[in-house]
């Protein structure tokens, strides 16, 4: 962003947000708020806004709820400040008091020009605050619709079912969604039947589970619905695009059923069995049993809470890790003996007609080819292409440790971790291998 743009910004958007508060909002809870200041990152994604007011704590109490109930609003309006060429919701701010009486700064400094130090702390401070309005909103809300991502894995639906049966310990109406049917061989996670196909419905909340960005929610998203409810997102992908109006994003963790466990601690909810059936299954599907670079300490010290709590390891690894139909297993050794290495990187088509040769009635995926070729001595980078029943391609990257290929499907519109990632291309196969092979050859090449 260039200074210029900046300037403009800084004073654009905290007039454009008094002009909301007083002639569109026009709720007496946020009566006297002056917002003092606006920090806005250089893409302009975030804005951290400051505001002061007058009155005593309930008064301080009620003008937070009456901000957080405008904020879906707001950040939609925001965004069409902030970004003007980008779509609604593209934006995501937070709010802050500055008020002298608790010694907060009215802090200006731009984003672009800190120490790499104070930026950690700066993460730090962000997640923390994320964090405990991720808490707020979720005592506040009453109806609310937790989406997973399409396609959903162990963790999607892990992640999702967890904060669903813990949620309601609250009272508290909770749907929830996804665009595509659970695998069958996660029957045995509780409520799993509840899960909707659709977002319909009046939401005070939604809440985006495991997903990177807006579009991994598919058309369970309505935005004509949607964009004014607040949303709140947990995930622990690197190319989260924070797209929420409060966004616990934490990178390190490994799976997004972690996070949903320092959640029910955080507030205090039981770990049930049931709970921990739910949350275990994504922790060791995303981990492959422990397997994969993101398993840390924190990682077992959750799964021997989870254990204890009553999930069970040994069955839970069984039924959602390693037990198949003998289909997708003679679907996934045809697509091993079409595997080939070159330049270091395994990769392996699979058309569509594979899948009726090799009688594996499930109609998307990859079976766990691309887990089992990222095995080859031979290979930094593993990758497959599967060709949906659409046409459309979808592919799968694994990475040695050091080999970064969440960036490479961030290039190509998806998302994922450093050493797991993924992307769709339109069809047909042959285009989607020419523009990616190469780019991964020069992953390899300029490591
Ligand atoms: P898998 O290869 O196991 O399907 O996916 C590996 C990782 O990449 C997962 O964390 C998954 O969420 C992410 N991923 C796979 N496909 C896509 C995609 O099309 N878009 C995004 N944003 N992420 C993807
Ligand atoms: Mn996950």
């Amino acid at each position: 962003m260039s200074k210029k743009y900046e300037g403009r910004i800084s004073e654009l958007v905290p007039a454009r947000l008094m002009v909301l508060l007083e002639s569109r909002v026009n709720d007496p809870r946020i009566a006297g708020i002056t917002v003092t200041d606006v920090e806005v990152t250089a893409d302009t994604r975030y804005a951290r806004v400051y505001y002061s007011l007058i009155g005593d704590d309930e008064a301080k109490a009620q003008a937070k709820r009456g901000l957080d109930s405008a904020a879906g609003f707001l950040r939609h309006e925001l965004g069409q400040t902030l970004r003007p060429s980008a779509p609604p919701n593209s934006a995501s701010f937070t709010m802050n008091r500055s008020s002298a009486a608790n010694g907060w700064p009215t802090c200006s400094t731009s984003c672009a020009n800190r120490t790499q130090r104070n930026r950690s702390n700066e993460m730090t401070a962000k997640l923390a605050e994320a964090w405990s309005e991720a808490e707020g909103l979720l005592r506040r809300a009453q109806r609310i619709l937790a989406i997973t991502h399409v396609n959903p894995d162990g963790d999607a639906i892990g992640s999702v079912m967890g904060f669903t049966l813990a949620m309601r310990q609250l009272g508290k109406t909770v749907t929830p969604a996804c665009q595509d049917t659970p695998n069958s061989r996660n029957n045995y996670i509780t409520g799993i039947n509840d899960m909707r196909k659709e977002g319909e419905g009046v939401y005070d909340l939604l809440v985006a589970i495991d997903a990177s960005d807006l579009q991994r929610l598919g058309s369970v998203y309505m935005p004509a619905q949607h964009a004014r409810v607040p949303m709140l997102v947990f995930d622990h992908h690197i190319t989260n695009t924070e797209f929420g109006t409060v966004n616990v994003v934490e990178p390190a963790t490994s799976s997004s059923a972690e996070i949903i466990l320092k959640l029910v601690q955080r507030m205090g909810l039981r770990l049930t069995s049931e709970v921990a059936t739910a949350l275990l299954t994504g922790l060791i599907t995303d981990t492959l049993a422990f397997r994969t670079s993101n398993t840390t300490a924190d990682t077992m010290a959750a799964a021997t809470t989870l254990m204890r709590a009553g999930a069970n390891l040994i069955e839970i690894t069984q039924r959602s890790l390693v037990s198949k139909p003998f289909e997708s297993i003679k679907f996934m050794a045809a697509g091993v003996l079409r595997a080939k290495v070159e330049d270091e990187v395994v990769w392996a088509t699979v058309p569509k007609k594979l899948r009726a040769e090799m009688e594996f009635r499930e109609q998307r995926g990859d079976a766990g080819l691309v887990s089992m070729l990222a095995a080859a001595q031979e290979a930094r980078i593993a990758v497959v292409f599967v060709e949906n029943p659409d046409g459309a391609i979808e592919i799968g990257f694994r990475g040695q440790p050091g080999y970064d290929v969440s960036q490479v499907a961030l290039e190509f519109g998806g998302g994922g971790h450093p050493a797991a990632a993924g992307c769709t291309l339109p069809g047909p196969m042959r285009d989607a291998v020419n523009r990616v092979l190469p780019r991964l050859r020069r992953v390899v090449r300029e490591h």
